[in-house]
């Protein structure tokens, strides 16, 4: 059994994108990433702190956009256009979840799909379920990355896909068919699920409910790919998947912390690298 590390991993990403950075200031591009956050939800204001020290790590730049809770829908459409036309902007990011006063799919729908690092926008939505290339949401993006260090072939494999957000479950599930899995999507309606999910060379749990993925629902050698987040009563983390009862039947598991985690935001960075360079190629 193998214990994924995924913040060896994302070292090496960030790695990589700070040379790739360098490589862009010195052809006069500075690859930079503006981030908005609208209002004052706490576990949000820690994910853009982070994000922006990430940047400032890898040598990019870092625009932050701190905004109040009672900011407008124009008021922030407009400034999402302003970043728009910028060229000395390269990603666009809109932490969500937005207030309930605000229409998130519009604001979405607004970013520049060429600046969108999220890959929320239909169009790179689209693109993704098109198999063209386009920008790819971080996390499923990350476990991507996962499979191809541990070299983990993915072709006629069957895949199971717990979860079908936008953010996670539905791209992890489009990347998975992309690279020649056979996927199964299961959600809050699957019947059935512990005899589907034995069957399965690969599941990745995508849910928030902690340790939901028991020893009864994995096969011998599975694959385990566990993206939940999720604080316990006594302030510890922990993941989607009963890691202590079903990592011996496993051959490959993420930790949480310190498996998919990691990863989304070096893979943010990767992002905004990627969209620097489509610039230089314009
Ligand atoms: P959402 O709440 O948007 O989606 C949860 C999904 O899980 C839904 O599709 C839901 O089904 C499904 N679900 C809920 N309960 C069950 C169940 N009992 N059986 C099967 N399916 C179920 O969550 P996200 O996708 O945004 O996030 C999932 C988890 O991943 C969270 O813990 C989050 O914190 C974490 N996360 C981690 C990231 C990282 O960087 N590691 C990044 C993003 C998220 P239905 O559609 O039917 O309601």
């Amino acid at each position: 059994m193998t214990i994924i590390d995924g913040k060896a991993l994302s070292a090496k990403i960030k790695e990589r994108v700070k040379k790739d950075c360098e490589e862009l200031i010195a052809k006069g591009i500075k690859p930079t990433l503006a981030v908005i956050l609208v209002g004052e939800d706490k576990a949000s204001q820690t994910y853009v702190a982070s994000k922006e020290k990430a940047c400032i790590a890898a040598g990019m730049g870092s625009v932050m956009h701190r905004l109040g809770e009672q900011t407008t829908q124009n008021e922030l459409l407009s400034l999402i256009e302003v970043l728009n036309k910028d060229d000395s902007i390269h990603g666009i990011l809109v932490q969500l979840p937005l207030p309930k006063h605000l229409d998130t799919n519009e604001v979405l729908r607004r970013i520049d799909p060429n600046k969108d690092v999220d890959g929320f926008h239909a169009l790179n939505v689209g693109k993704l379920n098109s198999g063209l290339d386009g920008f790819v949401p971080c996390t499923p993006l990350g476990i991507m990355e996962i499979f191809k260090e541990y070299n983990i072939d993915l072709v006629g494999k069957n895949a199971l896909v717990i979860g079908r957000s936008n953010i996670v479950g539905k791209p992890m599930a489009a990347l998975l068919l992309n690279a020649g899995a056979t996927v199964t999507i299961a959600h809050s309606k699957t019947k059935n699920l512990a005899q589907i999910s034995r069957s399965m060379d690969i599941i990745v749990v995508a849910i928030g409910k902690p340790k939901f993925l028991s020893a009864d629902m994995v096969g011998e050698g599975a694959i385990i790919i566990d993206v939940g987040i999720n604080r316990l009563d006594d302030g510890s983390l922990c993941g989607d998947a009963d890691f202590e009862a079903i990592k011996d039947k496993c051959s490959f598991i993420t930790p949480v912390p310190g498996g998919v985690g990691p990863m989304t935001i070096a893979m943010l960075l990767s992002n905004t690298i990627k969209s620097a360079k489509n610039e230089l190629r314009a």
